[in-house]
């Protein structure tokens, strides 16, 4: 039995990690749940796997929770009921899948409380990878991928060392707009963005995969991963999303990990690794799938490929820098505030503007992330 603490159970991965719990009950125990702001939906699950504690972002929504909790069920609330939920005794992997970097200091403090943690919100790893990895092999405890790409990745190594690989080649589904021609792109809607052709995800993630940073996001989150140079990691668009990645051995074998697209199935690896528990959710057909087809992604129409893989490459402050630009100019898409193309333009910019900071502390991280938060409003601000 995993007992798990699962940071963010009301989004698009939590509800998932409710199923793959329901599906295992001999196997997976949430003991914490933490949301956002959807009162009525924790208070639901709570009652239906009676954690331990739970945790609400706002602590104005506690009376609420306190009324229809059992006296059992502990309620927390905010930044430091977060860490209390991450760091709970009875807990022995916290996954983490807030959107956004809310979920860094819960995983160091989560490690540094003798945890596992498996990670879905990559922005935190895309920001803090050398920290986060370093506390992890520091303290002897694991980081599982949540990611279905880095899921595939880590089962394909199994366990070889950096120098067995020649790639990882990381698979994209190219979105919905890869077959739209350049010129279409200034006129692309928040409606357009946000229909993803294989996946059912959470907002920001969903605008992300339109842009391409969500791959570019994950060759850095990779290269923190597996610890592989920037130049080791690659990307081919591949639009069936069936092969969920590949990695290619320095004697040229290839090995790649499939199946029909659904997050049950990453998030139960990590959650019983090193075991594979039987589960029928998900299922095969090839015959039915008929054909798998590969591409090259185009970095003139998703100039993001190419800017995560400087940020990636150059690293310190840039990679923090990229993430909350990105952050920044996806809320002011959604808002209506900025283009589809203003998203790119916004995160080169803000880029182009910082002066980059090697082998950062964590403190110099997040201020990096608060300056590149303060100069993205205000090129977002001058776009309009
Ligand atoms: P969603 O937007 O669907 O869910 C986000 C979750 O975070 C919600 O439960 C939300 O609560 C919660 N939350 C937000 N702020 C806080 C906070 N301050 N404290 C506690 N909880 C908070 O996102 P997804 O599930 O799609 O994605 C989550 C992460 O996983 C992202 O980093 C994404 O990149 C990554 N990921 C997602 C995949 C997917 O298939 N969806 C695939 C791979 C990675 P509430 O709703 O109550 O406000």
């Amino acid at each position: 039995m995993k007992r798990v603490v699962l940071l963010g159970s009301t989004g698009s991965i939590g509800t998932s990690t409710l199923k793959v719990a329901e599906d295992l009950p001999d196997r997976v125990q949430l003991v914490g749940l933490a949301a956002g702001s959807n009162v009525p939906r924790l208070i639901e699950q709570a009652l239906r796997h009676r954690p331990q504690a739970v945790c609400i972002h706002d602590p104005a929504h506690v009376p609420a929770l306190r009324a229809a909790l059992p006296p059992e069920i502990r309620v927390l609330s905010g930044p430091a009921g977060l860490i209390e939920l991450a760091t709970l005794a009875e807990a022995e992997i916290v996954l983490i899948a807030i959107v956004g970097t809310g979920g860094l200091a819960p995983a160091l403090a989560a490690l540094r409380a003798g945890k596992d943690i498996a990670v879905a919100s990559k922005e935190i790893l895309v920001m803090a990878g050398e920290t986060v990895m370093g506390e992890a092999a520091r303290l002897g405890r694991r980081v599982l991928a949540v990611d279905s790409e880095h899921s595939a990745i880590f089962q394909c190594l199994d366990g070889k060392p950096p120098e067995s690989v020649r790639a990882l080649w990381l698979t994209a589904s190219g979105g919905p707009f890869r077959c739209t021609p350049k010129e279409e792109f200034a006129g692309i809607t928040v409606e357009r963005a946000l229909k993803h052709p294989s996946w059912v995800m959470g907002r920001k993630i969903t605008i992300d995969s339109a842009t391409l940073f969500n791959k570019g996001l994950e060759m850095i989150e990779a290269r923190w991963l597996f610890g592989i140079g920037m130049d080791r990691v690659q990307v081919v668009v591949h639009p069936q999303s069936v092969v969920h990645s590949m990695v290619e051995f320095v004697d040229g074998s290839i090995l790649a990990q499939m199946s029909t697209p659904d997050m049950c199935l990453p998030i139960q690896y990590a959650l019983t690794y090193p075991e594979r528990a039987s589960n029928h959710r998900v299922h095969t057909d090839f015959a039915k799938i008929g054909s798998l087809t590969f591409e090259s992604p185009d970095v003139e129409r998703f100039p993001a490929l190419a800017l995560a893989r400087e940020a990636g490459s150059r690293g310190g402050t840039l990679p923090a820098v990229l993430n909350a630009a990105n952050e920044v100019a996806v809320d002011a898409f959604c808002e209506r505030r900025l283009s589809f193309v203003g998203i790119t333009h916004t995160v080169a910019r803000t880029m182009e503007a910082h002066r980059n900071l090697d082998r950062p502390s964590l403190d110099e991280i997040l201020a990096a992330d608060q300056w590149a938060r303060g100069t993205a409003h205000r090129l977002v601000a001058e776009s309009r």
